[in-house]
């Protein structure tokens, strides 16, 4: 077997023990396998292993790599900021969009021939530049004009932990602007928070998605 074949078998055998110790059941939880920058043999790779669920954040790296792999029954994430004349495009291919944060995207996938799923992305960090929505206002506007559309579901919210904050805090910041959008949007009622770092934690705070990646690929090839 291989080092990514076994990484994903551990990290698969301990979500298991963590979702017991949470009282959680692990049919409640998608684990997403993030693959950016490596090559789409690494997917198959995972794909024989059992992984369905699979995460990319450049367009421009996922599409060809999503082209080389469409004989194998896959889902994919889209993790990455997501520019809004890129949204169609990306839309093609990934069916679970993390990264809603703006108006423009909304629009733009707002005319798909399709339906897709999405996350409001939420910026925990101080700066604005960094992407998803501030507050607890902006993701209610945001969630709003998503359920406008008749192209998305709205399926909750996603984070990513800032480095500099303990995650516990950040997860609890998430879950409490998880009850706000379920009082307005009853369905959007998924997490999507825990990466390699983290996971553990997240799944004891409500994530339903964890976007893995390092801890089953190993190094990225490039950094990113
Ligand atoms: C790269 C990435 C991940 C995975 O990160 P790891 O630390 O390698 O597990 C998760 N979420 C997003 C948004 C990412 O860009």
């Amino acid at each position: 077997m291989s080092g990514v074949a076994e990484r994903w078998q551990s990290i698969t055998a301990e979500l298991s023990a963590e979702c017991a110790r949470a009282s959680r059941s692990v049919d409640d939880i998608t684990l997403v396998v993030v693959t950016k920058f490596h090559p789409a043999s690494v997917v198959t790779e995972l794909f024989t292993a059992g992984a369905r669920h699979f995460g990319e954040s450049r367009h421009q790296d996922a599409a060809p790599k999503v082209a080389e792999l469409t004989e194998l029954d896959l889902t994919w994430h889209f993790v990455g900021q997501i520019q809004s004349n890129k949204a169609r495009a990306i839309a093609q291919y990934a069916s679970v969009l993390h990264s809603l944060d703006r108006d423009s995207v909304v629009d733009a996938l707002a005319k798909l021939e399709h339906r897709v799923s999405g996350f409001i992305e939420l910026n925990l960090t101080d700066d604005p530049g960094r992407g998803g929505v501030d507050d607890a206002d902006a993701m209610l506007k945001l969630a709003d004009r998503i359920a406008s559309t008749d192209t998305i579901d709205l399926l909750g919210v996603m984070a990513v932990a800032p480095q500099n904050v303990d995650p516990e805090e950040a997860f609890e910041r998430v879950a409490t602007m998880s009850q706000i959008l379920l009082q307005a949007h009853p369905n959007a009622a998924s997490i999507s928070t825990g990466m390699s770092a983290d996971w553990q934690q997240a799944i004891r705070h409500g994530a339903t998605h964890l976007r893995i990646g390092t801890s089953i690929t190993g190094k990225r090839p490039s950094s990113g």
